[in-house]
């Protein structure tokens, strides 16, 4: 297997959101690659600069950020071709490696733009190594700048951030310092593609919880009715769990639910509520085991929330 560290720069629309091209709202105008060994040493690299086709003036925000103007980016490739090398340069058993979760998505994105759907299989794993260095060196939730990181961990720095080549090959030399096991242990999904029916959906066990991604549905209600989504399960043992408080939403597009396992103690759900690229709602559920004092503060929530509304329904009548 090779791991791919892949960077994108993309371009968006220069006249502001309300005239960008809905379908490409993130125009990829340069690829940036390593190929790693097992030993993740870098082996090959890829760069290419794409000639931008829908917007072609560059953003301010993007100025400020990357260093080309269009008159360099009018002698890049046409996008279907440098990306048509490029997945050949991958090859066919690539491990992806990203900074972040955008750059997967939006490459699958563009390739959607172009009608070359279906090059890159789903559903699609890879490793966010911004993620992974949280796990091993941070608190599990920051997400730092990748000059962080860097930095952090006292890494050479022999060339500009945000030059798609050499955040590739700062991004491998930060993957370097991951043990193994947290590589393994804590791959991420993409979630572009979403799965189409019930036997294509995801349950991914980590180390500390398990992630269910649902098939899409046409509205809200429809996935949380759904009794596979509403079912709360513990983590340990996956015997059902007592739900002490059913699924309720704080207003946002997040469930919560309160669980009680006989013999591991809290169960902690959470369900998130996405749009996937055909418009319809999926669920992303995560189960965990919780403390006595985490179950405590959703209860809590639960309880406020409760209060709240039905204060408005009397203030109405
Ligand atoms: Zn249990």
């Amino acid at each position: 297997m090779n791991y791919i560290v892949l960077d994108l720069e993309w371009n968006q629309c220069p006249f502001g959101k309300t005239r960008e091209d809905r379908r490409l709202p993130f125009e990829i105008i340069e690829i940036g690659a390593v190929k790693l060994n097992e030993k993740k040493e870098i082996v090959d690299t890829f760069h290419e600069l794409i000639k931008p086709v829908v917007y072609r003036q560059i953003h301010f925000r993007t100025r400020e950020i990357i260093n080309l103007s269009m008159k360099d980016l009018d002698r890049g490739r046409p996008f279907p071709e440098a990306v048509t090398d490029f997945l050949a340069w991958c090859g066919g058993n690539a491990c992806f490696c990203t900074w972040g979760t955008l750059d997967l998505t939006e490459l699958q994105r563009n390739l959607t733009y172009y009608n070359m759907d279906g090059l890159i299989a789903t559903p699609l794993f890879y490793a966010d190594v911004q993620k992974l260095f949280a796990i091993a060196f941070e608190e599990r939730r920051t997400r730092r700048a990748l000059q962080w990181a860097v930095e952090y961990l006292k890494i050479a720095e022999d060339g500009d951030f945000h030059e798609a080549l050499m955040d590739a090959v700062y991004t491998a030399r930060v993957l370097k310092f991951i043990p193994q096991e947290v590589i393994s242990r804590n791959y991420s999904v993409d979630y572009y593609r979403t799965p189409k029916g019930r036997e294509d959906e995801l349950k991914i066990r980590y180390d500390t919880y398990e992630k269910y991604i649902t098939r899409g549905f046409p509205t809200k209600e429809a996935v949380m009715e759904d009794k596979e989504v509403r079912a709360l399960r513990c983590f340990e043992c996956g015997r059902s769990a007592r739900q002490r408080v059913k699924w309720f939403s704080d207003y946002g597009k997040n469930y919560f639910s309160v669980g009680w396992c006989e013999e591991h103690g809290f169960v902690k759900g959470k369900i998130r509520l996405r749009r996937n690229e055909d418009g319809k709602i999926f669920a992303v559920k995560t189960t965990r085991l919780m403390t006595p004092e985490e179950a405590e503060e959703i209860v809590e929530k639960h309880r406020a929330l409760k209060e709240r509304r039905s204060r408005r329904r009397h203030a109405g009548s």
